[in-house]
């Protein structure tokens, strides 16, 4: 009875992951131990997983959905490709089912892909019968993107795209290199699954799986592993409060190539205007999220008073210290910039930024010290 309310199944979304997976995981090894593959092979794996995935994190996710920095027709010409070329359907529509699922996370009636429906549903689960079809079909989400000629002609010639891409590239690898059905299996179905699932992962795992140090209000989370095999797309908590920044790893550390392509292409002429958000509001959400952390953890506990008052305390110190901090800075920038100041009344203010950014400084330490004890 159940299953019959449900929506009508997507057979073609089903044989195509379906066959894409048998032949990933049992023909491709089979025909390698008969035949063998060599380093072509698996250069071009890397070069093509790598050219579709991108497509998707630096064209598809953060130019096209968020907005997130502006980019030369060259480059969102080569996304267009390599996003077909990564059948993750159109520009267009992934950005239509992004935009929902951003503006409606876990919500399980809206968000196309909610992670409270378990993770088969927001992995795969969702492309393969027709939920909420009827609401957001017609782009109305998509307005700017329709004004784009790229993604209108990527739209349009999809199909014929998908299948030059997948077919037609792999197939040409394979005349030149002498191998068609090597080709074939490695660059058109082996690296297809990888790229679909490793991708998936982002509605997935990164919605189950890792820390939330920016906010609990979604169950959007940050990991580090994850953004290995996505391209930088795992640090997804940072991503879903601050998700018009071009960034997902915001530190040097934390890895994110989609990050390093992205201002590469600026360095280049390529992309410019790269939205970041303020280190302010970066700061004021971590530390907000942390005191609701230290809270839980110490509110059945009668002996935590005094505790409980200090972590507050410390907490609207922080608060004020980040925000005389953050409006020192910004004048000293402004005044920076203005050539109508004198000398001194510049120093004078540098002084004091330096004496703010030490308390400040101290300030995070007393912060981090009585965090550790809650
Ligand atoms: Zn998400
Ligand atoms: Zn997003």
């Amino acid at each position: 009875m159940r299953s019959a309310e449900k929506p009508p199944l997507i057979w073609l979304n089903i044989l195509l992951f379906l066959i894409s997976f048998i032949i990933a995981a049992v023909v491709t090894p089979w025909y390698g131990y008969h035949f063998g593959y060599d380093s072509a092979h698996w250069i071009w794996l890397v070069i093509a997983f790598s050219f579709c995935n991108l497509s998707i994190t630096a064209g598809y996710h953060r130019l096209w959905s968020h907005k997130a920095y502006q980019a030369h027709p060259v480059v969102r010409f080569i996304f267009a490709i390599g996003g077909a070329f990564a059948l993750q359907n159109s520009a267009l529509h992934w950005s239509s089912d992004h935009r929902v699922h951003h503006k409606h996370v876990d919500n399980n009636d809206k968000d196309p892909y909610s992670a409270k429906r378990g993770f088969w549903f927001s992995h795969i689960g969702w492309m393969l019968r027709h939920y909420n079809q009827d609401t957001y079909s017609d782009y109305t989400n998509c307005r700017d993107l329709q004004k784009d000629a790229i993604v209108m002609w990527q739209h349009k010639h999809y199909l014929l795209l998908a299948l030059l891409t997948n077919i037609g590239f792999p197939l040409l690898l394979g005349v030149i290199y002498g191998d068609i059905w090597g080709m074939l299996l490695i660059v058109g179905v082996l690296r297809l699954v990888l790229s679909h699932h490793t991708t998936f992962f982002i509605n997935s795992l990164a919605h189950i799986w890792g820390s939330q140090p920016y906010t609990d209000k979604n169950t959007a989370r940050d990991n580090s592993v994850l953004a290995v095999f996505t391209f930088g797309e795992g640090y997804h908590n940072y991503h879903h409060i601050f998700e018009n920044d071009y960034r997902n790893g915001i530190y040097w550390w934390q890895y994110d190539p989609t990050k390093w392509l992205i201002k590469t292409f600026q360095w280049c002429g390529l992309a410019d205007k790269l939205r970041i958000t303020p280190h302010l509001k970066i700061e004021q959400a971590k530390a907000k999220q942390a005191l609701k952390n230290a809270m839980k953890r110490i509110e059945h506990n009668p002996e935590k008073l005094l505790l409980k008052q200090t972590l507050q305390h410390e907490f609207d110190q922080m608060m004020k210290k980040l925000n005389d901090f953050y409006a020192l800075k910004k004048q000293l920038v402004e005044q920076k910039k203005s050539n109508l100041v004198e000398k001194y009344e510049r120093s004078l203010l540098l002084m004091r930024y330096q004496e703010m950014k030490a308390e400040f400084k101290l300030q995070q330490k007393n912060w981090n010290a009585i965090l550790t004890h809650c």
